[in-house]
């Protein structure tokens, strides 16, 4: 058997009933396939994969909080630190019902070559906790993320671990979260990213990584002789990814006609409303009815009872901005009946594996979330080198170095898709460019 699919067994074995790390590491060590089997003999004496697929360390704890009732409520949270070769540990906190070991795992997974990719140097980590902010008042809000800091703050540094937003991590919790470390520590420095401007936070951050999927799409479609102008734009989402999509994608001359939440979803065919999406959605925290109350070009739907989604529409260029899995086979048959021509990934693994295959043999232009969304992670490297500078840069400043990020990542994936024999396989030049670094990385440091 090959030391690929060894691997994947071995995976599959040790980490009983967690598909989405099981998704995730198939994906990665697939595209791998040629770039280990050329040192095979190296990679297995020295065991890079089983080191590569196993975190350095997982801390797994409880939050104790009381609601406003005065009832003890308990959630489930934990800490993976999944790999420093390159850097300290980075990756977000998501709060989520959904969120478990595995969906973590996959996360902080997916996230080691995301870092890599970005070119800069941070490690790949993830957490969370099955806590719900929605329905919460600030006060439950505040408890929760006092005590989740309480123990979290025992694992994390500005040099060791340096944890940043993701779904339901908003900048409240950040704010909430980064209070109680500094009250415990006495250490005012940049462990958490995505903060208050007012509080070391960097211009940019919150636009990070829709507006970086769009300077990514942009230059993709340009070295593919598409001219993004005048395109038609699904986006799935409502939050902070999928907002600033929507922004940048109109700055860019595009028509951004869709959006959803976990309930329905909206299209707007005279393009979506951000500044009122914002109000919506940022400000009142509501429901995407109220989007369509107030707009009347749009058309909402219920997801449970029509059990339709964005998909269905058709545009020339698909972002999935919501969650894992939420674009499948049969989504992507609809887009490409429809002539999709671009689908980037906003969110992360929101393509089943079987969707993604189809895209690619349907010769749609396909980017990851690892390479598409990494703007965000990048611009929080960018917020971590302000802190340690103790200077803020100018909006202009961040943007202009998120882009050349983003362009960047797209030539190094193109490079390294071409250079392995698999031209316009972004998924598999995505995995090998930030594998061979972090590979490289690993090596050098010996067995650790
Ligand atoms: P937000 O919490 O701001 O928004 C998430 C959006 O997706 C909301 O509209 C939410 O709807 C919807 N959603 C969440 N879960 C589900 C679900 N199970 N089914 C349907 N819809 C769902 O999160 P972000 O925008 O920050 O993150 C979106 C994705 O992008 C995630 O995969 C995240 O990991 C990824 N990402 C985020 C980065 C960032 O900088 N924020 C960086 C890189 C990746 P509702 O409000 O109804 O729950």
């Amino acid at each position: 058997m090959s030391y690929v699919d060894e691997i994947y067994e071995r995976v599959v074995k040790q980490n009983p009933a967690q598909p989405e790390f099981h998704q995730a590491v198939k994906e990665v060590l697939d595209s791998l396939r040629v770039v280990i089997e050329a040192n095979e003999d190296v990679y297995r004496r020295e065991a890079l994969l089983e080191r590569l697929t196993t975190p350095e360390r997982q801390v797994l704890f409880r939050v104790p909080w009381v609601d406003d009732k005065g009832q003890v409520q308990v959630n489930n949270a934990m800490r993976i630190q999944f790999n420093s070769a390159i850097g300290p540990y980075k990756g977000g906190l998501r709060l989520h019902p959904s969120v478990n070991l595995g969906i973590i795992k996959f996360l902080g997974f997916e996230q080691i070559f995301k870092n890599s990719l970005t070119g800069l140097p941070i490690g790949g980590g993830k957490g969370g906790s099955d806590f719900d902010p929605k329905g919460k008042s600030d006060r439950e809000v505040m408890a929760f993320c006092q005590s989740f800091m309480t123990e979290l703050s025992k694992y994390v540094s500005t040099d060791t671990d340096v944890p940043a937003g993701d779904i339901g991590t908003g900048a409240r919790e950040i704010g909430y979260m980064y209070g109680q470390y500094k009250r415990l520590t006495t250490k005012y420095e940049g462990v958490l990213t995505g903060k208050g401007l007012s509080y070391g936070g960097s211009l940019a951050r919150t636009e990070a990584t829709g507006y970086g999927l769009l300077y990514l799409t942009d230059e993709m479609l340009k070295c593919n002789g598409v001219d993004i102008k005048g395109k038609t734009v699904a986006v799935s989402g409502s939050g902070n990814v999928a907002i600033y999509a929507i922004e940048k994608a109109q700055q860019l001359g595009a028509n951004p006609v869709t959006c959803s939440d976990s309930t329905g979803w909206v299209y707007d065919p005279e393009g979506i409303d951000v500044a009122l999406l914002k109000e919506v959605k940022e400000v009142k925290r509501a429901r995407l009815t109220e989007y369509a109350a107030q707009r009347p070009s749009a058309q909402y739907h219920d997801k449970a009872s029509e059990g339709t989604n964005q998909w269905e529409i058709k545009v020339d260029i698909a972002l999935p901005c919501a969650t894992q899995n939420e674009l499948n086979i049969d989504d992507a048959k609809k887009l490409v009946a429809n002539g999709v021509i671009a689908v980037c990934e906003g969110a992360n693994m929101p393509t089943t594996a079987d969707a993604t295959e189809f895209f690619q043999a349907s010769k749609v232009l396909f980017v990851p979330g690892k390479a598409a969304n990494a703007g965000g992670v990048a611009t929080s490297a960018l917020e971590m080198s302000q802190n340690s500078e103790r200077l803020s840069w100018t909006f202009e400043e961040v943007d202009a170095k998120l882009k050349d990020i983003m362009v960047n990542i797209y030539h190094n994936i193109d490079d390294a898709s071409k250079k392995y024999g698999m031209e316009g396989n972004y998924v598999a030049g995505a995995n090998i460019a930030g594998f061979l670094k972090v590979a490289d990385a690993m090596m050098a440091q010996g067995i650790v």
